[in-house]
């Protein structure tokens, strides 16, 4: 115990990928004042947020140091209705936000492909969903926060008010220090059913023709690519695109209840699946069953928020799935004319056998002002891969390749990337390190993902 107030417990922690637990005091900080608390009771080891715990790699564990769960508390302060304006707590997962405000004909600006996120996890991370495009990340959308900085003061950030602090916390990976809440702005939705087109294409070249062509006609965008398909096949993939349907589209196609969002799960899997068990065997007939069953091309189908944002949520904790040995989520973005990257890497991997049944494809539109944020205008590709012993070289060479075409890979899945790599895919990062010292001069805020990739 370091202060009478707090509960700390000794805990293994990992990233969603589950590849390099370790040990940490976990802290469970109920108020702002608990967290306050917790940064001035950091030791050498400092201290560090985590949410829900879906970053894939080490970035909200912290080995011999304190893990806060204190931003752990979920809530609503304030909203205002008429602007579609919420302040939670930044414990808050967007699933709640979601199951609350859905009803009320407001959805979150930026989804990603779980809802098991929290609001300070989005921050951090700055994260993008199938709307990149047309809305930008989630950072665009966070009206104020509150930040505990390493004084352990409480500081009130915005666009206009510290804005260099508030946007080095946008995507700063929780090194600025610890959000406490922060006021989002929701966007207004006629309903929430999504109306969908899918289109199936043959290879790579097909599926990016279309994206580049046509995505701007849409709010929402991803391609499912499937990964272990070879030759003239590579890259076929799975196209669905949307947009909300209003509130009359839902009626006239037969939804009673324009607003009804009851998201459930099927299963949870036990911890017990065998590392072997999503082989390229397993996935190829996965990946099959999955293109087949798609439709050449479907036009305004009616679906549900879950099954078109969150189809991986049906199955909690799948990441066990991969067996103990866990696995890695490498996920890059690149310019616009860096096309032939796309294909040399979705190339590479398949011709090497790299499993994935999870490969994503995105357009992103141009980035913010945060000098750690992801996205930039161009291309993002996503996969889960098993780790497997040949992978680490492939992935580095590919690594480069991003490099050179002035790209970047996204820390919030990272667990392996090369640190010499990370200033090249990150041009602003002394400039984001110069505003972090001043706000956290004695580096309180620290994980096992700054060590590894000397951010800090
Ligand atoms: C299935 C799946 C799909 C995903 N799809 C996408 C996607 O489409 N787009 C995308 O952008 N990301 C995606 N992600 C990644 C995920 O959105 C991010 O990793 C997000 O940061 C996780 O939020 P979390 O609350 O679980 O935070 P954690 O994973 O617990 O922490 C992530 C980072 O946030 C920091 N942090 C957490 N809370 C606070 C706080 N209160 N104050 C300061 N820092 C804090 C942590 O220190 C850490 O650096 C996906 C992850 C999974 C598992």
């Amino acid at each position: 115990m370091r202060g009478p107030e707090l509960e700390i417990e000794p805990k293994l922690l990992a990233g969603w990928g589950r590849t390099a637990p370790t040990l940490s005091d976990f802290v469970h900080a109920r108020t702002s004042e608990q967290v306050v608390q917790a940064v001035q009771a950091a030791n050498g080891r400092g201290v560090v947020a985590r949410g829900l715990g879906r970053g894939y790699g080490d970035c909200a564990q912290n080995a011999g140091g304190l893990v806060l769960d204190g931003p752990g508390r979920s809530g609503i302060i304030e909203v205002d209705l008429e602007r579609s304006q919420v302040r939670a707590l930044a414990g808050t997962s967007l699933d709640e936000l979601m199951k609350w405000f859905v009803p009320l004909g407001m959805f979150v600006p930026v989804t990603p492909g779980t809802r098991s996120v929290t609001v300070g996890g989005a921050i951090a991370a700055d994260i993008h969903g199938k709307n990149h495009h047309i809305k930008g990340s989630w950072g665009s959308h966070v009206l104020s926060l509150r930040l505990v900085d390493g004084f352990g003061t409480i500081r009130e950030l915005s666009p206009s008010q510290e804005p260099e602090l508030f946007w080095a916390t946008i995507g700063g990976m929780g090194l600025t220090g610890i959000v406490v809440d922060a006021t989002i702005q929701m966007t207004p939705i006629g309903s929430s059913f999504v109306v969908v087109d899918t289109d199936r294409t043959d290879d790579l070249d097909g599926v990016m023709t279309l994206m580049r062509e046509g995505d701007e006609y849409y709010d929402y965008s991803v391609a499912w690519i499937d990964l272990i398909a070879t030759g003239a096949h590579m890259g076929r993939s799975i196209l669905e695109r949307g947009r909300f349907a209003t509130r009359e589209e839902a009626l006239a196609a037969g939804r009673a209840d324009p607003y009804k969002y009851s998201p459930h799960q099927l299963i949870s899997p036990p911890d017990l699946f065998p590392s072997g068990l999503l082989n390229r065997l397993t996935i190829r007939a996965f990946n099959e069953l999955w293109y087949r069953k798609a439709p050449k091309l479907k036009r305004d189908h009616i679906s549900s928020i879950e099954a078109f944002f969150h189809p991986l949520d049906m199955i909690e904790d799948w990441n066990r799935l991969y067996g103990q040995r866990g696995f890695l989520q490498w996920q890059f973005a690149v310019p616009d004319e860096a096309t032939d990257v796309v294909r040399t890497t979705v190339e590479r991997l398949s011709a090497a056998g790299a499993s994935s049944f999870l490969a994503v494809l995105k357009r992103f539109g141009p980035g913010n002002i945060a000098p750690l944020s992801f996205p930039t205008k161009g291309w993002t590709l996503a996969l889960d891969i098993p780790v497997a012993a040949n992978l680490d070289r492939l992935l580095d060479e590919l690594d480069e390749l991003v490099v050179a075409a002035e790209g970047r890979v996204y820390l919030a899945k990272d667990s392996r990337v090369r640190p010499e790599l990370v200033p090249d895919m990150y041009p602003r990062l002394d400039e984001w390190r110069q505003v972090r010292n001043a706000a956290d001069p004695e580096g309180r805020f620290c994980s096992d993902m700054s060590r590894r990739l000397n951010l800090i």
